[in-house]
């Protein structure tokens, strides 16, 4: 097709395959011979229905999610699952244990602390969150040990995840869920909003182990307590439709590139592209996460040249290249490849980072 297509790295959100696009573009104002947008339907018709469990059975089939594993789906973003997960999981007399490795996980840890007892038990914050720690410290007492997989603003991604015995892992997987195969049943739970990997903003998604929601608390308001969507299929009220829908096309999209595990590869390799642009500049670009912790979904680094680096992210939009400014928070450069950015973009965007270098060098 001619249309035209920015080379999109933004952080969220962020960049959907083209092909979904153009097929909710098709079915937009009649859904499958309703005369209806999908977003036109009830949330309680059987047309609808249908939409949101293949988009279940599609998450539990892709992503390998096993039988004692409830999937939801949720509103609120991510950031409501800071306080979600601490009201149901932090129990009576239980410590609830985050590690920091960023400012996502920050902004977790200080919403567990409404709940009860929540520690920083491990943090890299002293290292400007340059690193992933290699062990956390589990207490025996904790109600749950939460991390987040990949920090979307440092750019750092955890390689391997960490043991915790029996205590539930719970992990913040915004920016990297389904970027690669993961072994679930290492998890109490997982959740991400679904604006960067998995579909627009609007959706939240949720796997939570089956013992940990059997043990929650209970004495909650209806619509903070997991058990009200498991309960209810996620159609206690009604649901961001439009969102499930789009999120179930990406989920077909996903397995057209052939599951996960190609899903990984393509952005092993797409990161590579970036990386090496960076490795191979003499110091002209340097990287803000230390290798061993670098993200395949958030790049980060900087332009050795202060003056230069606002030339770069300058000529960078001037070229056609949308979101490369670093988070506000930290400044420098950064490039999200996540699922749908297409190798293209990033081979266009390491050819321009090199001719930068070699014009301004
Ligand atoms: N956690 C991580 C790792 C994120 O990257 C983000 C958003 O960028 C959030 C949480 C917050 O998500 P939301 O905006 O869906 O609340």
């Amino acid at each position: 097709t001619t249309t035209k297509r920015a080379y999109n790295f933004n952080a969220g959100p962020s960049a959907l395959p083209l092909e979904v696009l153009q097929k909710a573009q098709a079915e937009l104002v009649d859904f499958q011979g309703t005369g209806m947008s999908v977003m036109e339907l009830s949330h309680r018709s059987a047309t609808f229905e249908a939409v949101h469990n293949e988009a279940i059975a599609n998450l539990r089939k892709l992503f390998a999610v096993p039988d004692n594993y409830e999937i939801v789906f949720l509103q609120g973003g991510a950031s409501l699952q800071f306080s979600m997960i601490p009201m149901n999981f932090l129990t009576e007399g239980k410590r609830a244990n985050y590690v920091l490795t960023g400012s996502w996980s920050e902004k977790a840890l200080k919403e567990a602390k409404f709940s009860g007892e929540a520690v920083a038990s491990v943090s890299t914050k002293e290292n400007k969150y340059k690193n992933i720690p290699t062990e956390v410290e589990v207490g025996e007492n904790d109600a749950y040990v939460h991390i987040t997989s990949n920090n979307t603003i440092y750019g750092t991604q955890w390689k391997t995840f960490p043991e915790t015995g029996n205590v539930p892992l719970i992990a913040d997987m915004s920016s990297d869920i389904m970027s690669k195969p993961v072994d679930i049943s290492k998890f109490g739970m997982i959740y991400a909003g679904a604006q960067k990997n998995l579909g627009p903003s609007g959706v939240t998604v949720a796997i939570i182990r089956k013992d940990l929601l059997e043990s929650a608390n209970t004495n909650l308001p209806t619509m903070l307590k997991y058990d009200t969507f498991v309960a209810n299929n996620s159609l206690y009220n009604t649901p961001p439709t439009f969102g499930i829908y789009m999120l179930g096309e990406v989920l077909k999209w996903i397995e057209a590139q052939g599951g996960l595990e190609q899903v990984a590869k393509n952005n092993e390799a797409k990161a590579a592209l970036i990386y090496d642009a960076i490795d191979n500049s003499n110091g002209f670009y340097y990287g803000h996460a230390e290798e061993g912790s670098r993200s395949l979904m958030n790049i980060t680094f900087r332009v050795a040249d202060e003056e230069l680096e606002k030339q770069f992210l300058k000529e960078a939009e001037e070229a056609g290249f949308v979101g490369l400014s670093g988070h506000r928070s930290v400044g420098g450069c950064r490039a999200s490849t996540y699922n749908a950015v297409p190798t293209e973009a990033c081979q266009a965007l390491a050819d321009f980072m090199k001719a930068f270098q070699a014009k301004h060098q």
